[in-house]
């Protein structure tokens, strides 16, 4: 069964939509992370910024306050002051005044304060004088003041004033207050006014507010004027930041990110950056606009999501792929399996059949080695029943030469009697002749009663016929029968076959010719040996004059065991013998009746290659 792969080659399309949820799981933390590390990054980035900017303006801050801080000390040392202040404690004349207003104007301006006033103990102001004081100058009690109370406790006194009551709008100005000291006695206090609009000036380069706040979280100082006197007490800080600069303590720096809802303010998020500035006991606080973090994190989401989308497309397409090779190789070993496996049971069945066709040759060789035995014997026996037949003609044969020895001998002992020793040496030399020709009798028919050697090797077909002759004439002779003998003179034709076999079956069929004409007027047999049209063969026929064949019996004639002859007469087994020899031989035994009568056996035998030559040369 050939299966088709599912989604991504999966079998089961549940394990290809958990890799496609992996995948997309994995591309949402990529951007997901991407995002934040961006915005992170930014808002780092800004508060750098915003920290370095709140350095830079504290430092220029600081510088100010200490240049003031530090003249108005120097200020409140100085021996006119203290003689100004000893006597207005006595009494303010107004000389004294005058001296004062004169050494505060001038000094201011040295200074390029505000304004300079000095002030005796009980909080009345001897004099006050300074640019902004000009035409306005302050007099008064200032007893309630904090830094008239903290100055006459021996202190630097400190104070921001907001003022509304001059030309030109609101000012913000601080005010340094320090004890004038005769000995150890206070004896009053020099304060010095600074107008706080030249360090707000510095921030408006600013494009993000910067605020300087007191410990109430009240807007002292601003490059945006809608915020001073603003409160931007604390709010709550909104969740997602916090940048934690480990080289930067918090201490130093506070930040957070915060929404205001104050005008000027709201609609945004805020990177709030604080810096304490401790000498002051103010905070210096910078708002930077945090929406480009936003801006930028949402850009390398975006960039992230389209690199995400084109590594998990090719991830998904190198997956499908593999996935398809990985079935492709499974679906192709398991054909080959199957192939293997069909292999293997042919093989087995091809084995199995090898050792059923080896075990089938066994015993058919097995059952011709008995056949051939059986046969060999079968030929034996049917040999040995033409001699058996024969044998009488045989004895006779034997008995008439055995009296013609005798009447011989007698007749050479007579004409040894007789004195005639030539008649008896003619008679011996008779006796001879006799003598010989039994023993030529004797030794064909022990050749032909021999077991054949079986082999089949060329001989020459004049001998056999011969023997074949030697063997039948004293039958024929007995049953007067004239045995004609055509076409072997000229040639001696040499075949390829069995001496002993070929002899067998000649007499067989020449026997047979003789039985068939017992009854016979005329008893001639004609043998003849030709060539075969081919030239491959000799054509030995042998045609006799009997009553010929019967139909039913041309039908049988070479079966075994069949005969027409009575029980004791003859077995019906030779031509049978007869067909199978010739047919071992590789030749041919046919039997056909004459047209005038009488059977015709033809036997065609393959010529010996010597032969074929010599008879295609002539
Ligand atoms: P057997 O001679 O012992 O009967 P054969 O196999 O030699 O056995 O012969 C089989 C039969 O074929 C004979 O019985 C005879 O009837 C028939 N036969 C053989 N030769 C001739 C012949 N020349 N003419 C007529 N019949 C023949």
């Amino acid at each position: 069964m050939i299966r088709k792969p599912g989604f991504l080659g999966f079998s089961s399309g549940g394990k290809g939509l958990a890799v496609l949820l992996a995948l997309v799981l994995a591309g949402a933390a990529v951007v997901g992370g991407t995002a934040w590390w961006t915005r992170s990054q930014t808002l780092e980035e800004l508060r750098s910024e915003a920290a370095n900017s709140l350095t830079v303006y504290s430092v220029g801050l600081e510088e100010v306050m200490d240049k003031y801080r530090a003249v108005t000390v120097m200020l409140s040392n100085r021996d006119d002051v203290r003689a100004i202040l000893t006597q207005a404690g006595q009494e303010v004349t107004p000389a004294l005044r005058r001296r004062a207003v004169a050494f505060a104007d001038r000094q201011a301006f040295l200074a390029a304060a505000d304004e300079l006033r000095i002030i005796r103990s009980d909080g009345e102001i001897v004099g006050t004088g300074g640019p902004v004081n000009r035409e306005h100058v302050s007099s008064g009690n200032v007893a309630h003041r904090g830094y008239f109370i903290d100055a006459m406790q021996g202190r630097l006194g400190r104070s921001i004033v907001l003022r509304d009551n001059l030309p030109g709008g609101e000012r913000r100005s601080y005010i340094f207050g320090a004890p004038v000291r005769d000995g150890t006695r206070i004896v009053g206090v020099l304060a010095l006014e600074v107008g706080l609009s030249a360090v707000e000036s510095a921030w408006v380069l600013s494009p993000d507010p910067v605020t300087a706040l007191d410990d109430s979280g009240r807007v002292l100082l601003s490059n945006r004027q809608a915020l001073v006197a603003e409160l931007l007490a604390a709010p709550a800080p909104l969740p997602g930041l916090p940048v934690e600069d480990p080289a930067v303590p918090r201490v130093t720096q506070e930040v957070k990110l915060v929404r205001y809802g104050l005008p000027g303010l709201s609609g945004r998020d805020w990177l709030q950056v604080d810096m304490p500035m401790p000498v002051l006991g103010w905070t210096l606080r910078i708002l930077t606009d945090s929406a480009i973090a936003g801006r930028q994190a949402v850009q390398a989401a975006a960039i992230a999501l389209l690199l995400s989308l084109l590594a998990g497309g090719g991830l998904l397409l190198i997956l499908n792929r593999r996935a398809e090779l990985v079935s492709r190789v499974r679906r192709e070993r398991a054909s080959s399996l199957r192939l293997e496996r069909r292999v293997r049971d042919r093989t087995r069945a091809l084995q199995d059949s090898n050792l059923q066709l080896a075990r089938e040759v066994k015993e058919r060789e097995a059952a011709e080695a008995e056949l051939r035995q059986t046969q060999s014997e079968l030929i034996q026996t049917a040999k040995l029943a033409v001699i058996g037949q024969m044998s009488a003609a045989l004895s006779h044969e034997f008995n008439q030469p055995l009296g013609a020895i005798r009447s011989y001998a007698e007749n050479a002992g007579k004409f040894l009697d007789m004195d005639k020793p030539e008649e008896a040496r003619e008679n011996m030399r008779l006796v001879a002749q006799v003598v010989e020709r039994m023993a030529t009798l004797s030794r064909h028919l022990k050749s032909f009663a021999r077991r054949p050697g079986g082999s089949r090797s060329p001989v020459k077909l004049g001998p056999i016929l011969d023997e074949v002759v030697m063997l039948l004439s004293p039958r024929m002779k007995k049953e007067g029968v004239e045995l004609r003998i055509l076409g072997s003179d000229e040639v001696d034709y040499v075949v390829l076959g069995d001496r002993v076999h070929l002899s067998q079956v000649l007499v067989n069929i020449v026997a047979n010719a003789i039985d068939a004409m017992a009854a016979a007027e005329q008893k001639v047999i004609r043998l003849s040996c030709a060539l075969s049209t081919d030239g491959a063969a000799v054509v030995i026929s042998i045609d006799d004059s009997g009553p010929g064949i019967g139909q039913e019996i041309l039908e049988n004639i070479f079966d075994p065991f069949f005969t027409t002859k009575e029980v004791g007469e003859g077995l019906g087994i030779g031509l049978s013998i007869a067909y199978n020899i010739i047919r071992d031989l590789g030749g041919r035994l046919e039997v056909e009746n004459l047209p005038k009568g009488g059977a015709r056996f033809t036997l065609t035998l393959p010529l010996a290659e010597r032969d074929r030559e010599r008879n295609a040369a002539e």
